[in-house]
């Protein structure tokens, strides 16, 4: 399945990427909902959290280490990781992703 980060990762469009390695791509979310809003997804295509498989566990890590870092890279020290699993919970692209929100006051809990 290809969605729009697949078109991203093959740089069939654009994106403001601030990371990236063999596994791992991080960029500008273009609808931000705060001062600093990233997405971090693995390139392998893995649809959702509620959806990998054990053997995926590696690389759903190394984004956390990625949130992490981008996170660091932005100057944040307080910021929320997000992944919406499923339509139901607010899931629009059916490519794993993490949110990396912050840079401003974040209240809980989320809607
Ligand atoms: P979700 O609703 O959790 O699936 O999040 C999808 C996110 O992708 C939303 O925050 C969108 O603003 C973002 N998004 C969609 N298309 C693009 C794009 N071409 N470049 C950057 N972010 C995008």
């Amino acid at each position: 399945m290809s969605t729009i980060f697949g078109k991203i990762i093959r740089r069939e469009i654009p994106a403001d990427i601030v990371y990236e390695d063999d596994e791992v791509l991080a960029f500008k979310d273009i609808n931000p909902v705060a001062p600093v809003h990233i997405l971090v997804i693995p390139k392998r295509e893995i649809v959702s959290i509620g959806t990998m498989e054990p053997t995926d566990a590696a690389v759903v890590g190394r984004c956390l280490a990625v949130c992490r870092q981008v996170a660091e890279d932005a100057g944040l020290s307080d910021f929320r990781v997000v992944t919406n699993s499923g339509a139901g919970a607010g899931q629009s692209v059916f490519h794993l992703h993490f949110h990396v929100v912050g840079g401003r006051g974040l209240s809980w809990p989320p809607g």
